[in-house]
């Protein structure tokens, strides 16, 4: 059985086939290139932003479990409406507000246990591939000026509409949109570089003085870092229109060649039952809910057993649930390293292992279906547990299951193994001291790689107003 993905363009699912021709084997095929849509940087990122940040990660980390290798990238929106207002609010330039808020976000995807991917491109870095695309599309005509921003012409695309399915309603060709987002029901032509306002940034280029438009940017990162037609591109649902339907537009039209081969796109994340948002009280960044006392492994759990295409409901009794769950596996893990006596491998347990494997890959291979995953590798733990019970597993067999486990992890991300050296407070402490003396001297990398070691000791760092605060990640 292959990989099958679900991809939004044409609402089918399809065997994935990274660079769209067969292969044999699975390590003869090129790497996977990927593109996810980031975070715009003016704020916090809330729990629905890291329900997708979440799926990312498994995604990719599923992909080389698989045998593939992977080539993402994720961009930092660091221009838009909302970070120039932030910015002139503060009082500082745009890009010391964006750094900001950028460090909260790695910090943040640390904390979650989200690998780095492979680009981090930022949207001002990009301006002179943004500009190229806009020169091709001023060459075919699909472009028009409007009181100093440029527009794309929306009726001159004839393909446009089909990601979203808006192709049978009204497209008000000639209406244009400023802001970046808009609904469904109201297709416009939208902005592609934007005419400066008064104490707003702004670039010089052959198109008179302005600033990007949001929904170029993607697509000048992906042509920058990828040259050509992606396999993948990864967002939430809330994105498919007007955002990603303007980047096929763009892309297509500019250089007439498929943009992405999968769209794959994550379902909305509900608090307790409903939307979240700050008027209900139900709305929550990482930060808010590890104050409240629950563990980063338990809101990674919780936000990676959902599949992808279904709603997650996010409650703090699924927290809990979380949580023990997690238990659970932290007792297995812990009985497998007290097993002590030796004896020569148990076929049996070899068999078990191989088989929950097997039939793990078979369930999350049918479009990523890592909450069925999930179920299994619950079944698994049962069955290694009996064998515990019975006295059938021998120090080899545990570090063999071990073994398994920590290549199950590779996907998880979840799975706590006790480092063999612990450290205690004072160890921990005196690392806090020497990273708050790198940060003082500015020595960021220094200071990284202390809450990195911190860290891979299963300890994480909160920089609060109070001070730098410690929690055990387990
Ligand atoms: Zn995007």
């Amino acid at each position: 059985m292959a990989l099958t993905i679900f991809n939004t363009l044409t609402r089918r699912l399809e065997p994935f086939i990274p660079g769209g021709v067969p292969k044999e084997k699975i390590e003869d095929y090129p790497p996977v290139t990927i593109y996810s849509c980031g975070p715009t940087v003016y704020s916090y990122a809330h729990i629905g932003n890291f329900r997708t940040f979440v799926f990312n990660d498994f995604l990719r980390r599923y992909l080389k479990f698989r045998g593939f290798t992977v080539n993402h990238a994720m961009n930092i929106t660091d221009v838009d409406d909302k970070t120039i207002a932030g910015a002139l609010k503060d009082a500082i330039t745009l890009r010391e507000y964006t750094d900001k808020y950028t460090n909260i976000f790695f910090e943040d995807l640390k904390t979650l246990n989200i690998e780095p991917v492979e680009h981090y491109p930022r949207a001002t870095e990009s301006i002179d591939a943004m500009i190229d695309i806009i020169a091709h599309l001023d060459k075919k005509g699909l472009i028009y000026e409007k009181d100093g921003s440029i527009y794309f012409s929306i009726a001159k695309f004839h393909r446009y509409g089909r990601l979203s399915n808006v192709i049978n309603m009204d497209i008000k060709a000639g209406a244009r949109y400023d802001a970046d987002e808009y609904t469904k029901e109201d297709i416009r032509d939208f902005a592609l570089w934007k005419a400066p306002k008064d104490n707003e940034p702004y670039w010089d280029t052959p198109f008179g003085k302005g600033r990007p438009g949001w929904h170029i940017e993607c697509s000048a990162m992906v042509r920058t870092i990828f040259g050509t037609t992606i396999d993948i591109h990864t967002g939430g649902v809330d994105l498919i229109f007007p955002h990603h339907e303007n980047e096929i537009a763009q892309s297509e039209a500019a250089y007439d060649e498929p943009f992405v081969r999968y769209w794959v796109h994550v379902e909305h994340l509900l608090v307790e039952g409903s939307k979240m948002s700050k008027s209900l009280g139900n709305f929550y960044t990482l930060r808010d809910l590890l104050l409240k006392g629950y563990s980063p492994r338990a809101i990674r759990y919780l936000l990676l057993t959902a599949h992808y295409r279904k709603q997650l409901n996010f409650t703090f009794d699924g927290l809990n649930q979380a949580a023990q769950a997690l238990l659970r596996i932290d007792n297995l893990v812990a009985r497998l390293n007290d097993i002590k006596q030796d004896a020569s491998p148990n076929q049996k347990v070899i068999d078990q292992c191989n088989a929950f494997l097997t039939s793990f890959t078979e369930t999350v291979d049918d479009d990523l279906n890592i909450a069925g995953g999930i179920g299994i590798f619950f079944d698994f733990i049962h069955d290694i547990n009996t064998m515990i019970d019975s006295n059938s597993i021998s120090k080899t067999d545990a570090e063999y299951v071990i073994s398994v486990l920590k290549k199950v992890d590779t996907v998880f991300g979840f799975i706590f193994f006790p480092e063999a050296v612990n450290l205690n407070k004072e160890e921990i402490e005196a690392l806090i001291e020497e990273r708050n003396k790198a940060r003082k001297e500015k020595n960021f990398a220094k200071a990284d790689a202390i809450r990195d070691e911190l860290l891979q000791k299963g300890i994480i760092l909160q920089d609060t107003k109070e001070g730098t605060r410690w929690i055990l990640k387990s």
